[in-house]
């Protein structure tokens, strides 16, 4: 058996990358010894775009330790789930920053695109491999989930071509409409915790100024969550102190405003706004047009706390 697998705090790309992918080196290969699994919960809107398209959510793995796997969207180590130090990579499939080591030749592919799901789906046309109209609808989702329905700046011409093309394999006519509706999700939240909310598709980064926690929530609707900052702030200054963090940082993005408040508890506060070219008030700001984690909130920390 070998496990496909995203990262730790899964979202709807990693799930998606895994369930896809092992399909279709399935298919390439004429097996079915690559099952897709997962490294922690699900969130909510990929409970819902799963079960809206007929699919069960993929095994979730505690270790990767003593087991072959395949990476996809993620290579750090750091997102990956526990035992990947002792579990053997076969592979893997990326659209993020490079820092992998590994001591031997492997396949490692990496691409500036804006999902993983998108690489994939490239790879099914044009070899020109069978897929099913469910699972075209759930990599749709997956690709309009991480590009924010296009707007974010990771977007690129392949995912907008790649959007079109899964949109008529999928028979899904007006694409934009169905990737807000799968974000409508996620904006009722007031049945998750602070802690829940914290921990929604969050990364952690080794800088060498000390450790980051990066959560973002991505909304259609923000409005819930602003009443919610101080309950919120009080978790995050808890959490930072429980994990020894530099910063602990949360950044709900409004896709219909395009921006993103942040909210932040930090050793160095103003090494951060200078990061940003900000000034924060009781550790909150909000950032017009800043939606990607990956291109516009890790590349600007890691400059400033990275050196
Ligand atoms: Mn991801
Ligand atoms: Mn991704």
């Amino acid at each position: 058996m070998i496990y496909v697998i995203g990262h730790k705090s899964p979202d709807l790309d990693s799930i998606v990358a895994a369930i896809s992918y092992a399909d279709l080196k399935n298919k390439l290969a004429g097996t079915d010894i690559y099952k897709p699994a997962r490294a922690g919960e699900v969130n909510k809107e990929t409970e819902h775009v799963l079960k809206k398209f007929g699919f069960s959510i993929p095994e979730g793995l505690k270790s990767l330790s003593g087991k072959q796997v395949v990476l996809v969207d993620h290579n750090e180590e750091a997102h990956s789930l526990e035992g990947i130090d002792k579990g053997e990579i076969l592979e893997v499939l990326d659209h993020h920053k490079i820092n992998f080591f590994h001591e031997e030749a492997l396949e490692f592919k990496s691409l500036p695109w804006g999902s993983t799901s998108t690489i994939i789906a490239k790879e099914y046309f044009d070899r020109n491999i069978e897929m099913d109209k469910n699972l075209a609808a759930i990599m749709l989702s997956a690709v309009l989930s991480d590009t924010v329905i296009t707007k974010s700046s990771t977007c690129t011409d392949m995912d907008r071509q790649i959007i079109e093309k899964l949109s008529e394999k999928a028979e899904i006519a007006d694409w934009h409409e169905f990737g807000k509706e799968n974000f409508k999700i996620n904006s009722s939240v007031n049945d998750l915790s602070a802690r829940e909310v914290l921990e929604y598709d969050y990364k952690n980064y080794d800088f060498k100024s000390g450790k980051f926690f990066i959560d973002q929530f991505l909304t259609v609707d923000s409005s819930d969550l602003e009443k919610r900052e101080d309950e919120l702030m009080a978790e995050m200054e808890k959490f930072k102190k429980e994990g020894g963090y530099h910063s602990v940082i949360l950044f709900i993005t409004d896709i219909i405003k395009e921006g993103s408040k942040f909210l932040i508890v930090s050793d160095e506060m103003e090494k951060i706004e200078e990061a940003f070219s900000t000034k924060t008030e009781e550790g909150k700001v909000y950032l017009e047009g800043i939606i990607s984690r990956k291109k516009e909130v890790v590349p600007n920390l890691t400059k400033a706390f990275d050196k």
